[in-house]
């Protein structure tokens, strides 16, 4: 494990910034988790004071930081293609780190994406504004997907525009960092909610229309987390690994349709939040992984791309993209 939970008291996102003397606005907007043992980057709003001491802890290495891919835009390997032309696909959380990625990649390589995301507006625009200028189609679908209703609404706005869906990316995450003596029932029910309920929600809405046209393509985000549990994740580990069966069972249920179900499962990767954080400290959590940096989220995306194009005799299966980190 990472950082050893030991004086368990929760406080502010804001309060570690200040205390850290990091500038708040390069934070996660939402308010940004630094997770225990755990992935990086993926929306939540605590962090135990015992963080901060192990901070303030670390010495400065040489491992990274410009390596880590913090911040980067353009690491998209190889030339657009016209690979996905004509597929059209849905990316929940599509706006920001991960899914942002994974919007670009899908869109510059041809295809019809539409964005989801629930409540950061500017960073969907700019999103859409980036497929718009590399000559790609793109669609702003704002939607919790945790909400039943809202699920449904969102596939419902892409089969009215575009009347298909070739390629599902459940993508959208949150995390509720708490160790079970302290989960409360509302952080539990959040996290599974969003990761769980969501995946759910968007694939049930999605799969009549797959079934019909007799193709699709469902590639679920969860973590190196759902494989190997973390302290103070239990919910957010549940929700992942709960994705990774269920991808399985969709696998099961769906290859007779022509549609594949398989897992994307990231490690650390560097987003905002991650770029937030002191060198110091990615450089102890370098340190821990074979390939001694943080995943770019085109690292990741280029994964996705892999899976929605190219893995046709591919199904129920899950691919780890944490540079060695755990090898199953
Ligand atoms: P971010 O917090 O950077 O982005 C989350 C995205 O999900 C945003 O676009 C956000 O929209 C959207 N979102 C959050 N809640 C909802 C909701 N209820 N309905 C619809 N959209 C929602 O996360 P990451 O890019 O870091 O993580 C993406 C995925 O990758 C998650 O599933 C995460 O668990 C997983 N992951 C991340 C790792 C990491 O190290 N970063 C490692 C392993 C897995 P908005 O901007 O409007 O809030």
């Amino acid at each position: 494990m990472l950082i050893a939970l030991s004086l368990s008291v929760w406080i502010s996102p804001d309060a570690v910034y200040k205390e850290m003397g990091w500038e708040l606005a390069k934070g996660n907007v939402n308010g940004g988790a630094i997770a225990l043992g755990h992935p990086i980057g993926a929306s939540g709003r605590r962090i135990p004071v015992t963080l901060l001491h192990e901070m303030h802890l670390y010495t400065r290495s040489h491992f990274m930081a410009e390596s880590s891919g913090i911040g980067s835009t353009s690491n998209f390997s190889g030339p657009a293609t016209d690979s996905l032309r004509g597929k059209v696909a849905l990316v929940t959380g599509g706006s920001r780190g991960i899914g942002r990625a994974i919007s670009l990649e899908l869109a510059r390589n041809g295809a019809a994406v539409a964005v989801n995301f629930v409540s950061n507006v500017a960073a969907a625009e700019a999103v859409l504004a980036e497929i718009r200028a590399m000559g790609g189609e793109c669609l702003l679908v704002q939607g919790d997907v945790s909400k039943k209703e809202a699920a449904r609404s969102v596939i419902g706005t892409i089969l009215e525009a575009w009347k298909k869906i070739d390629i599902l990316v459940n993508n959208a995450g949150i995390t509720r960092d708490r160790t079970m003596k302290k989960m409360t029932d509302e952080d539990w029910e959040a996290v599974i909610a969003v990761n769980l309920n969501g995946t759910y929600y968007c694939t049930a809405a999605a799969m009549p229309a797959m079934i019909e046209q007799k193709y699709g393509r469902i590639i679920n985000i969860a973590s190196v987390v759902g494989e190997t549990g973390a302290f103070g994740q239990s919910n957010y580990a549940s929700s992942k690994g709960g994705i990774i069966a269920f991808t399985k069972c969709l696998a099961l249920e769906l290859a007779k349709e022509g549609i594949t179900a398989n897992v994307v499962a990231p490690g650390y990767t560097g987003t905002e939040m991650v770029g937030a954080m002191p060198p110091e400290v990615l450089d102890k959590i370098c340190a821990r992984i074979p390939l001694r940096r943080l995943a770019k989220p085109e690292e990741v995306a280029k994964a996705v791309l892999f899976l929605a194009r190219d893995a046709d005799y591919i199904t129920g299966f899950t691919l780890d993209v944490n540079g060695g980190l755990y090898m199953p």
